[in-house]
């Protein structure tokens, strides 16, 4: 087994199910010794339902293989969602030395210039989401001078809790992990704790099964730092909340740093309870919005960085151009583009080519845009000059009546949001949003300046008219 044929998925689960693991485990004389043999671990690997270890000396894999086999498949049934994985300790000949635990080494062989945290977060810090590595621009500047300002005085600021939310792949895990990172680099001893939601919830029901819940809330509540990420998922369930309200109490009378991310704000979680929502908005709430042109093109900038071949300007504009909602889906075009060009490297790609190649990036990203019922309310109000109170009310002037009707009609027939949805948002009845749709359908046919009007707002969101849905 050589390390060109590193499995990175399998890395990936091996490592989620080995800092699972350690993060059970409660004496440091307990945590030594297994770090120590799984130092010893060269690569892994998955084929089918085994799950195969190879370690650099045979008697570090019967080692295992005797004492361990039991606990890491039920780790690893568990990182995985896999049932029924078998698994296989092997003496890997052809690395007797090569050793690709970089964490664990790094751990051990730290030279100490103070205390080194032994808390293992469950989930590891992706050690490039820097505060360096984010690019700044005027739709995610607010949160990002947040989150710097909880770096800079981590507990005690009035970023604690700081909150995050905005829409799927925007950067909000990017910035919650950069401020562990950051916090990590200036305070080694300090114990961050980086987890999603789901894995919070997985963690807590694995604790009662198995070491019960005491231990449970002795992790939980001695830790630093808590970088939570998606507290959406917690909608799902009522004693987590109740769990976790009881973590975030402690921790907050400790003046500990806890940070959230979400999909949407505090205020739109719909079920979770109102006591844990004025918690989250206790501290800072701040939004990331959608990237503008030029900050999605210096995003694609850094990222393009030392690439090779070098990816020419004009392809990352037209990546900018047709790829707007979602920064993981231009990362996404940016690598299928750098395979073409090693492919081709004499071929420089226009527009024809990229569309081409890009074609399936380019037609999702109208389904993924999620445009918010807000933010149609908005443009349309600044469009016609009228404000959010008019919009709501039910003033039946023609010239606030107009701007109303037409955002319910957009909002009806260019988001997938249900009829419900938009009603509550409009403060109005169903009969009412379908009697507005309606008459918006009928005035399109007749009256060109509208269809323009309609046209240019759409725009704003980069859609065409023809996106209509049926
Ligand atoms: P989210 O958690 O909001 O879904 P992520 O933090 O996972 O999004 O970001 C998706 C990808 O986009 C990541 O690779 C991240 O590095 C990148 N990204 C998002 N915003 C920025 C930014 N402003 N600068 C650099 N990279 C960014
Ligand atoms: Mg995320």
């Amino acid at each position: 087994m050589s390390n060109e044929t590193i499995d990175l998925a399998s890395k990936e689960l091996w490592d989620r199910a080995k800092n699972f693991y350690l993060s059970m485990l409660q004496s440091q004389d307990e945590r030594s010794q297994i770090e120590r043999y799984l130092s010893m671990v060269t690569t892994v690997a998955k084929e089918n339902n085994s799950f195969i270890i190879y370690t650099s000396n045979e008697y570090a894999a019967d080692f295992l293989r005797k004492n361990f086999s039991e606990k890491f498949k039920n780790c690893l049934e568990f990182a995985s969602g896999q049932k029924d994985l078998r698994i296989e300790f092997r003496f890997d000949k052809n690395a007797q030395t090569a050793i690709i635990m970089p964490e664990i080494k790094k751990v051990v062989q730290k030279p100490k210039p103070g205390k080194v945290s032994t808390f293992t977060s469950t989930m590891p810090l992706n050690e490039e989401y820097t505060f360096d590595e984010f690019v700044r621009g005027p739709s995610n500047s607010f949160a990002l001078a947040a989150a710097m300002g909880a770096a800079n005085n981590p507990g005690k600021s009035m970023y604690n809790p700081l909150f995050i939310h905005g829409g799927s792949g925007l950067g909000k895990t990017h910035l919650m992990q950069a401020i562990g990172n950051e916090l990590k680099k200036r305070d080694p001893s300090l114990a961050i704790c980086y987890l999603t939601a789901e894995e919070f919830l997985n963690e807590y029901v694995n604790y009662l099964a198995i070491k019960g819940l005491p231990d449970f809330r002795t992790k939980y509540r001695s830790i630093d730092v808590l970088l939570l990420d998606d507290v959406q998922f917690f909608q799902r369930g009522k004693d987590i909340q109740e769990e976790f309200f009881n973590t975030f109490n402690a921790l907050q009378q400790q003046h500990k740093q806890i940070v959230m991310t979400s999909d949407v704000a505090p205020k739109d979680l719909p079920s979770i309870e109102t006591r844990l929502i004025t918690r989250f908005e206790g501290g800072i709430v701040q939004e990331i919005e959608s990237p503008s042109y030029e900050t999605r093109l210096a995003i694609l900038k850094k990222k393009a960085e030392g690439m090779n071949p070098r990816v020419p300007d004009s392809v990352l504009e037209f990546i900018a151009d047709n790829i707007k909602s979602h920064v993981r889906a231009m990362e996404g075009a940016l690598s299928k583009v750098s395979i073409y060009l090693s492919s081709f490297p004499e071929i420089i790609p226009n527009s024809e080519i990229l569309s081409h190649l890009l074609k399936d990036s380019i037609e999702k990203e109208k389904t993924i845009r999620k445009l918010t019922i807000e933010e149609i309310q908005n443009s349309v109000s600044n469009k016609y000059g009228v404000n959010m109170a008019q919009i709501l009310s039910s003033e039946r002037t023609q010239s606030i009546v107009t701007p109303r009707q037409l955002a319910m009609y957009i909002a009806r027939k260019y988001t997938m949001k249900s009829l419900p949805e938009i009603a509550k948002k409009f403060e109005k009845t169903h009969a009412t949003i379908l009697h507005g749709v309606k008459s918006i359908e009928k005035r399109l046919d007749v009256e060109s300046d509208l269809k323009a009007t309609l046209a240019e707002i759409l725009a704003e969101f980069g859609y065409k008219l023809s996106d209509k849905m049926e």
